[in-house]
């Protein structure tokens, strides 16, 4: 059987042995009608309480619940709590002055401090234990100590233990106080007894008291672990309780709400109707009890409780299974057992969970470093899986596996195809924008100023390169620009990528930024130079091996008739449409020199068939070239920047790596919680293991 299977297992006996044991009948207390049987919590007369229960069998009963309560103690001890795993508790709530510590004092036998407006001002986990002994043990934990005390003292500690939480004001805390009493005569049980709560603040609280109280009440009730103990006074109207509507925000049905209602000697009048008619959802039930009042001893109090009920006129005819310390003490040591049952498989899941989790996420943690092999090893690997990266998203435009599916920005084939694009249609709009002149002006210009001695019937090739240096000069800013955008991208995807891979290393990552930072520079420099270059070449001269010069000037050549009519025939319109212009105005062009005009008109032809090819060439180059630096840089330069900067700071050498990788403080951190968690869970795991063996030998 599986350790959940027992522990459940052990819960339903613990169950069952608890109902024998409390009701003699196998029955809910809270429908016991024999005061006897239900007298109960001591099988020692001398603590001066009833006893009526079978000594062997109560005997049983408590080696039973004992190892799981121990257990559960230990792990708030340990807690759990802050690894999110919630334990069974019983919280006790009340608005201010209900009689929460004067319950807490009658079910402990001890005093509690007292006073006007709150005295109770951090959680404080009352833990009572059963003990052979007739000297009482007591202490306080708090702050990561143990304060031994006594019975005298107790409240005088108690009252010095808040102060150290929570200040010598008025103010409150959660940092809760533990006190444990081990004494002859109690029950086990363990309680939170919680600030009472109050609207208004008194002299020297705080604004948002009621806030900071509610905070603190909320978190301990809403867990579904929790057993609500609502303390209510007799004297008060229990739906206009402020506990009340606390609980029942967390708890509607009230399944989990146990009511003990105080100062029934002070109230009797209508009490047994209140709890009769429950009009504020008790699920467990009610319990009436007179607690101690002035100098009466715990025993003496029990006594006058015990005759109150049994003689008063109105309180006789509460059923006696609903009044008296006896009866609540009882009451919850059986919800104890039964929610602790109920709980511990599933902490026992929620401890296994946790720490597989935990240990999981440490061994996903980069190792801590220790010696220059390793930090060399680990700064290879670093290297290797960023090349790797590179290469799949800057060359192949592979995403999938990496963390960039959904940032468009790193998709970078796309990107880059995005880019060249653009560049190709500014270049056109670059080109297109300047010439401004009137058709074929700078043309016959150009050809006025470069004719010579000879026959006019050829086109001078110096007029034809003017007019193409023109052009070329008119558009060099643009690929430099382009350039320039193109090399900022890639630096903010190299940078996204290296950063990425040494993460976990913030030495490391800032020199690789400055050295990603150098080596685009150099590149953007080296591009640059090559830029220029290509527009020096296409300065230099014209040429092409492309047919689709020759078919292109053909093409636009056969207009020339239509043109040639234009500039004959005065009497047709001067607006004409030629193709690759749109619609041009050509009446200042009828009365020049017809030659100069005609060859104008080829020439223009010329250079705007051999444009094209020469801005295609500049695109397919810029483009060829972008790849193969791109390619160079990812699998030569990158490396070897980065290398050459590490080595080149902090004095140089091997060990300037391992520094390089010392891991953050925050990794440090992270590391050093899961270490902490683990601890704690394999300690929480050992109690609940202990408690299973236990349960397996006893069978
Ligand atoms: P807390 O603020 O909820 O902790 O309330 P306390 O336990 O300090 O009680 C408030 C006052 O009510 C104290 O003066 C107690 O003595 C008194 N008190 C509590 N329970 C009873 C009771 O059953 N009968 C009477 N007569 N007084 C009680
Ligand atoms: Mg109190």
């Amino acid at each position: 059987m599986d350790s959940r299977g027992k522990i459940s297992e052990a819960g339903q006996q613990l169950q069952q042995q608890a109902d024998v044991v409390f009701n003699g009948k196998n029955c809910n207390p809270a429908s016991a009608t024999n005061n006897q049987q239900v007298f109960l919590v001591v099988e020692e007369p001398e603590a001066g309480l009833p006893v009526s229960v079978h000594p062997p069998l109560m005997f049983s009963f408590n080696e039973r619940i004992r190892p799981l309560l121990d257990a559960v103690d230990k792990l708030r001890h340990l807690k759990v709590a802050q690894e999110g795993i919630q334990l069974p508790t019983i919280v006790v709530v009340g608005d201010q002055s209900s009689g929460k510590s004067s319950v807490l004092e009658s079910l402990a036998g001890i005093s509690l401090p007292r006073g006007q407006g709150i005295c109770t001002r951090v959680p404080l986990i009352m833990r009572l234990q059963r003990h052979q002994d007739p000297q009482p043990e007591l202490h306080l934990e708090y702050h990561g100590k143990v304060v031994p005390t006594d019975d005298t003292h107790i409240a005088e500690a108690i009252v010095f233990a808040t102060n150290e939480i929570a200040g010598n004001g008025k103010g409150i805390s959660n940092t809760p106080l533990t006190l444990v009493v081990k004494k002859r005569g109690v029950p086990d049980l363990t309680m939170v007894d919680l600030p009472g709560i109050t609207r208004v603040p008194v002299h020297g609280q705080p604004e948002d008291i009621y806030e900071q109280i509610s905070e603190i009440i909320m978190e301990y009730i809403k867990p579904e672990e929790s057993i609500i103990l609502n303390v209510l006074s007799a004297t008060v109207d229990f739906p206009t309780c402020e506990s009340i509507r606390m609980s029942q925000r967390v708890d509607k049905t009230g399944e989990r709400t146990l009511a003990v209602v105080t100062k029934a000697d002070k109230a009797p009048e209508g009490l047994l109707e209140k709890v009769t008619a429950d009009d504020v959802n008790i699920g467990l039930g009610y319990v009436c009890v007179r607690n101690r009042i002035g100098e009466e001893s715990y025993e003496e109090a029990r006594v006058e409780e015990a005759s109150l009920f049994q003689t008063h006129p109105l309180l006789s005819k509460i059923d006696k299974s609903l009044v008296g310390v006896p009866v609540l003490a009882q009451k919850l040591v059986q919800i104890q057992a039964t929610i602790i049952s109920k709980c511990l498989p599933d902490i026992v899941r929620k401890i296994n969970e946790k720490l597989n989790s935990n240990i999981s996420e440490l061994s996903r943690m980069p190792q801590n470093l220790s010696s220059v092999t390793e930090a060399m090893t680990e700064f290879m690997r670093i290297i290797g899986f960023s090349k790797e990266s590179l290469r799949k998203i800057l060359l192949r435009g592979q995403f999938e596996e990496l963390p960039y599916q959904d940032d468009e920005r790193m998709h970078c084939p796309a990107r880059l195809v995005e880019m060249l694009n653009q560049f190709a249609d500014e270049l056109q709009k670059s080109a297109e924008n300047k010439s401004t002149e009137k058709f074929l002006v700078d043309e016959m210009r150009v050809l006025d100023e470069t004719k010579g001695i000879g026959l006019p019937n050829f086109l001078p090739r110096t007029a034809f390169l003017v007019i193409l240096q023109k052009k070329v000069k008119e558009i060099s800013k643009t690929p430099v620009d382009f350039m320039a955008e193109v090399w900022d991208y890639i630096e903010t995807v190299l940078i996204t990528v290296l950063m990425n891979h040494c993460e976990n290393y913030p030495q490391l990552q800032s020199a690789t930024r400055r050295a990603t930072h150098n080596l685009v520079a150099k590149m953007k420099h080296k591009s640059f130079e090559r830029v220029m270059e290509m527009v020096e070449m296409e300065r230099l001269a014209d040429c092409t091996c492309s047919t689709e010069y020759m078919s292109d000037w053909g093409k636009l050549m056969a207009q020339q008739n239509v043109f040639m009519e234009v500039m004959n025939d005065h009497s047709k319109p001067t607006i004409i449409t030629i193709e690759g212009f749109g619609e041009i105005e050509v009446g200042h062009l009828r009365g020049h020199n017809s030659d100069v005009r005609d060859q104008a008109f080829d020439m223009k032809m010329r250079i705007t068939a051999y444009w094209k090819v020469v801005l295609k060439r500049f695109v397919d180059n810029m483009a060829l070239h972008l790849l193969l630096s791109v390619q160079n840089l990812v699998n030569r330069d990158m490396e070897e920047e980065i290398v050459t900067e590490l080595m080149g700071s902090q004095g140089g050498g091997p060990s300037v790596i391992q520094r390089m990788l010392e891991e953050s403080p925050s990794t440090a951190k992270k590391r050093e919680r899961l270490n902490k968690s683990i601890k704690l869970l394999k300690e929480s795991k050992e109690v609940v293991a202990q408690i299973i063996d236990r349960i397996t030998v006893d069978d």
